[in-house]
């Protein structure tokens, strides 16, 4: 059996997709500034899947700009609010200790420019306290940028009571909701955003193509100097297949949502009851407010790394947490943000299930993770300590 469970890292890309995406390679090649035949036929469909796009997230087309994915679009909306701050002398920026490296990356290099970042506790379950958000807001912050669902363990934040705070305080609201486009409703309108990233390849479009939404009226500064692209935010020649693959991508996944997600939700329950059978070990994130295809434990006494390679070897394909920071052995920041120790933190394994997986895979997983656990403890010094007692457990 071969289960790809890392579908948080990149998904497979949808066939219809590939399908969309063939004629924009074929026969309608123009390039949409071109005021030529070809272009223009380009052009009408670039404004097209542009179109469709801003109807899903309930926005308008002209606030859907095209980025290179997931990464380019939270440096964009991080840095363009942080200039325009900065012009009002606001220069404190409020984030959550587990955002994706994008994000926290980002606002480190922020901080070596004179902006004061607060970085919001995530606490046991992985959610940030609203409270604690009030309490941070300041008269100078700029932005509040804080992630819909986290890539690693799974958990969904209040992200319409954030953004309504953010509104009565008039302080601009992003959020990285890379994991939740195209998983979960996501409506910009209801949701009070300001700026929304996302990415094609995390939910079954191609990868190196993703948007970011930006409300009229929240000024957006350009990273990269060119062309007039994108009315001027963003240059460079359109990826017109890629753009339509998302936008094909992402019509096929949320119009399978609402079927899907509760038959998910159920393989996701059954695989977590499974694996916390494995004594000494803990389920990461928030057990309810999670996402449908997200499991995250830790296992004490075992090293992840070990772990995903004995995995590999019985075809299931996992990964510690995030895949930026894997091949580091740091442990992961999300588990440290949520108060584990680096031992606990290396034990973990992180399964994100693809849309179509099957009970049998489900069952199949139950039955072979827990030997494999075991047979790694077995060898495992620490697990020696732990067992006779030369050591405390901490789960
Ligand atoms: C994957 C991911 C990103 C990066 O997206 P890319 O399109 O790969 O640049 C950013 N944030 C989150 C939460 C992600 O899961």
């Amino acid at each position: 059996m071969q289960i790809y469970a890392d579908n948080a890292a990149t998904t497979k890309t949808r066939a219809s997709a590939i399908e969309a995406m063939i004629p924009y390679f074929r026969e309608t090649f123009g390039n949409p500034s071109s005021l030529n035949t070809p272009g223009q036929l380009a052009k009408e469909a670039l404004t097209d899947a542009r179109t469709r796009l801003a109807k899903i997230l309930n926005s308008d087309p002209s606030e859907i700009y095209f980025t290179s994915g997931g990464s380019e679009s939270d440096n964009q909306a991080i840095n363009s609010a942080a200039i325009a701050g900065a012009k009002k002398g606001k220069k404190h920026i409020i984030s959550s200790a587990f955002e994706h490296h994008a994000v926290l990356h980002t606002l480190k290099n922020l901080e070596k420019q004179g902006f004061e970042v607060t970085l919001l506790d995530v606490h046991k379950n992985g959610m940030i306290h609203l409270e604690e958000l009030e309490a941070a807001i300041r008269p100078d912050t700029a932005l509040v940028t804080i992630m819909f669902a986290n890539n690693e363990i799974g958990s969904i934040q209040p992200i319409t009571e954030i953004g309504k705070l953010c509104r009565e305080k008039g302080i601009t609201f992003h959020t990285d909701a890379v994991q939740a486009v195209g998983h979960i409703d996501v409506d910009v309108q209801s949701h009070n955003v300001d700026m929304l990233s996302f990415s094609a390849h995390k939910f079954g479009g191609p990868k190196g193509i993703g948007a970011l939404y930006c409300k009229k009226g929240i000024p957006l500064s350009n990273l990269i100097e060119g062309g007039a692209q994108e009315r001027n935010k963003r240059a460079g020649t359109e990826n017109l297949p890629a753009i339509v693959g998302m936008a094909t991508a992402l019509e096929e996944a949320t119009s399978e949502m609402k079927e899907l997600n509760p038959k998910l939700t159920l393989l996701r329950d059954k695989l977590i009851k499974g694996l916390l059978k494995v004594p000494h070990s803990i389920l990461n994130g928030d057990p309810k407010k999670r996402l449908p295809g997200n499991v995250h434990v830790c296992f004490e006494g075992i090293e992840g790394e070990a772990l995903l390679l004995m995995l590999d070897e019985k075809g299931i394909y996992a990964s510690s947490g995030s895949a930026c920071t894997s091949g580091s052995l740091d442990p992961s920041h999300v588990l440290l943000a949520i108060g584990h120790p680096h031992a606990i933190a290396h034990g973990s394994l992180r399964l994100s299930l693809s849309d179509n997986i099957t009970e049998q895979e489900i069952d199949y997983m139950i039955q072979e993770i827990p030997k494999v656990v075991a047979y790694l403890r077995n060898m495992s010094p620490v697990w020696k300590d732990l067992v006779t007692g030369k050591k405390d457990f901490m789960i």
